[in-house]
């Protein structure tokens, strides 16, 4: 099927291109920026921070304006500032094709679907409500902001098991998670900022959006305090937890390493093998260490223990912000679509 990126310049659309450029489903078939790098060769209108080379093919496509006309493709993968998603990614979908969106801009519309798929698989059954409410036939899908995509992965499991009543997170959150080039060196190095514009809010909403029912938020209270490190990949989070019913560190860490859901059962390319993965050692996860496991889409987990304030359980949660936390999970949303006859125009 063939796929364009809109955003394809910045961080977040350059990782859609490495994770695109041998995916088994998807072939980039278009790549679009804003009027800065419109008309130009791809290879000269980015600044490619990626580990892996640019292909010589991607590199000489000619970057389009980010609109439908002129885009050929049977997926939209959308990495835009939310404020230019918000009416471009309509525009899209108006013109029937399917569009997947890591920005902010739609997640907490009521009949569009926000899918950390592991976590909330059923909620693809938005996108019938939103083209009878809309009247398209195209569809808008949204993955989470980063740092509830790796908070959920944890949560999902041991919602389903025990019940939460109250989540405390606090973030440890990778510079790349602004963006290219986001916060000045002299800011970041040797520092810790403790402030997102607007991260807190959008964890504690899309949280219990995710793990809710389709259409129905779930009503456990969730309270975020997320900060900047000097970190270049990797979201850390800091997970304290009161659970429904009692539960155990030994009870939490088990059903989080049994963990599997439908990507897993469906075999779905970017699906990771263990969504989960828990380590015993006393020192894991660490961001250099453990960011790329599956693939960069399993969240790594460690240091499961009692939690004395809540009576509850506390642990630390690992997951790549621009993979599992933008378009790693963007690419297994389309192939969760694909999976149920959603993607077909
Ligand atoms: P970024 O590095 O700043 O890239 C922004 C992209 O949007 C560039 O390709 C840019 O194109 C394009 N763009 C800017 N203004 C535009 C306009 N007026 N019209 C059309 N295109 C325009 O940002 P990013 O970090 O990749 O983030 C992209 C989106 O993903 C944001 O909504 C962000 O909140 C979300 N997100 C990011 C992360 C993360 O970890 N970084 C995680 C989850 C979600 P030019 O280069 O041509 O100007």
């Amino acid at each position: 099927m063939k796929a364009a990126i809109l955003g394809a310049t910045g961080l977040v659309g350059q990782r859609f291109v490495q994770l695109l450029s041998d995916h088994a489903w998807f072939e980039i078939a278009a790549l679009t920026g804003s009027e800065r790098s419109s008309g130009a060769e791809y290879g000269k209108a980015v600044s490619w921070k990626m580990e892996t080379p640019l292909k010589r093919s991607i590199a000489e496509m000619s970057v389009q304006p980010s609109e439908p006309k002129g885009v050929d493709a049977d997926v939209v993968f959308s990495a835009l500032p939310a404020e230019q998603a918000a009416s471009i990614e309509e525009d899209f979908a108006r013109a029937g094709y399917a569009v997947v969106s890591n920005a902010s801009s739609h997640r907490m519309d009521a009949d569009v679907p926000l899918m950390n798929p592991e976590a909330n698989f059923p909620h693809l059954s938005l996108i019938d409500e939103q083209r009878r409410n809309r009247k398209w036939d195209g569809a808008l899908v949204t993955n989470p902001n980063c740092t509830t995509a790796v908070l959920t992965i944890p949560l999902k499991p041991i919602s389903d098991t025990f019940g939460l009543r109250n989540v405390v997170m606090s973030s440890m959150q990778a510079a790349s998670g602004a963006g290219y080039p986001g916060v000045a060196s002299l800011d970041i190095i040797d520092n810790v900022i403790p402030y997102i514009n607007s991260e807190e809010e959008k964890v504690q909403r899309e949280t219990c959006k995710i793990l809710g029912k389709p259409g129905r938020a779930a009503d456990f209270k969730v309270s975020a305090s997320c900060h900047r490190v000097a970190v270049l990949d990797g979201h850390t989070e800091a997970v304290f937890l009161q659970t429904e019913k009692p539960a155990t560190p030994e009870e939490v860490a088990e059903c989080m390493a049994r963990f599997i859901a439908e990507p897993q059962k469906l075999k779905l390319p970017t699906a990771p093998e263990r969504p989960l993965v828990v380590r015993q050692e006393t020192d894991r996860p660490q961001p250099r260490y453990d960011r790329n496991e599956g693939h960069g889409m399993s969240v790594v987990v460690g240091r499961v223990r009692p939690d004395p304030v809540f009576n509850g359980v506390k642990f630390v949660a690992l997951g790549h912000n621009t993979i599992r936390g933008a378009a790693g999970c963007a690419l297994l949303i389309a192939e969760s679509m694909k999976s149920q006859g959603y993607l077909s125009r």
